[in-house]
């Protein structure tokens, strides 16, 4: 049974969701050729908790650090070290953060100074399959309508999903259910209802959808080596659509964070 969230659970998911925005914040400013993923890691630990918050993701099945930083052919769960990032790499930051018991979850991809015109034309395409996906987002679709927009659009643009990896329900438990996979048909699945709280998160290799696991038993890549690109949001379904909890409402330029040239 998926329930809808009260109006008090979804305000303090909107706090958990600014936590979020706030801890990206810091660590997209941070991000250069030089600095470590291990430093990216403290930074956002420093905001969540400063902020009354705690990482969703510090020790979530075991994982080590607050974040997951995946950089360059590492699709997510990339676990943060001495790893100094370097001119062209692109680098996947996923932050989540438990505020008064409730999660908020959000991932983007940052160019660490110049990178490829490929790796630029990949972000593109993961970004606005983010928004792509939101638009299905209202009370009466399917959860499947969602997926089946981001799957189309990122074929159409020459990329690919994975398989085993989704985006979620998320509330009290940062994986709630529905699975909400990246692909497939439309109408199926459960039926949308204003006040459910959805993790979407589109993630696209430009090579094949085919992953790995590395042996630290976290670490996903893509199989091919190919680069990978990972964008996600934390929404609450209302009757007209969404709205976007991973955001700072105080900064006006967040309230569609990302969504800029896409729809
Ligand atoms: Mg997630």
């Amino acid at each position: 049974m998926i329930s809808a969230k009260s109006q008090r659970e979804i305000e303090t998911m909107r706090q958990a969701g600014k936590i979020v925005a706030l801890a990206r914040e810091a660590v997209a400013a941070a991000i250069r050729p030089g600095v470590t993923t291990k430093q990216l890691d403290r930074i956002a630990e420093k905001v969540i908790r400063d902020l009354g918050a705690s990482p969703s993701f510090k020790g979530y099945g075991g994982f080590p650090a607050s974040i997951c930083t995946s950089v360059n052919s590492v699709l997510v769960h990339g676990i943060p070290d001495q790893t100094v990032l370097k001119d062209g790499d692109i680098i996947s930051i996923d932050i989540g953060a438990c505020f008064q018991g409730y999660h908020g979850d959000a991932a983007w991809t940052y160019a660490v100074g110049n990178v490829s015109e490929e790796a630029l034309r990949l972000m593109e395409i993961a970004r606005c399959a983010l928004f792509t996906g939101l638009e299905q987002v209202k009370a009466g679709n399917r959860c499947s309508d969602i997926s089946h927009a981001i799957g189309t659009f990122v074929e159409a643009n020459g990329g690919s999903v994975p398989i085993d990896y989704t985006g979620h329900g998320i509330g009290t438990q940062l994986h709630e259910e529905p699975a909400i996979p990246n692909f497939g048909p439309a109408g199926r699945g459960i039926l949308l209802k204003k006040g459910m709280t959805l993790a979407i998160e589109p993630m696209v290799h430009a090579g094949k959808p085919h992953t790995r696991v590395l042996a630290d038993d976290w670490t996903v890549v893509t199989k091919d080596g190919s680069l990978a690109a990972h964008y996600e949001h934390t929404v609450v379904v209302t009757d007209e659509g969404y709205e976007i909890l991973t955001i700072n409402p105080d900064k006006e330029e967040d309230a569609v964070y990302g969504q800029a040239g896409c729809h």
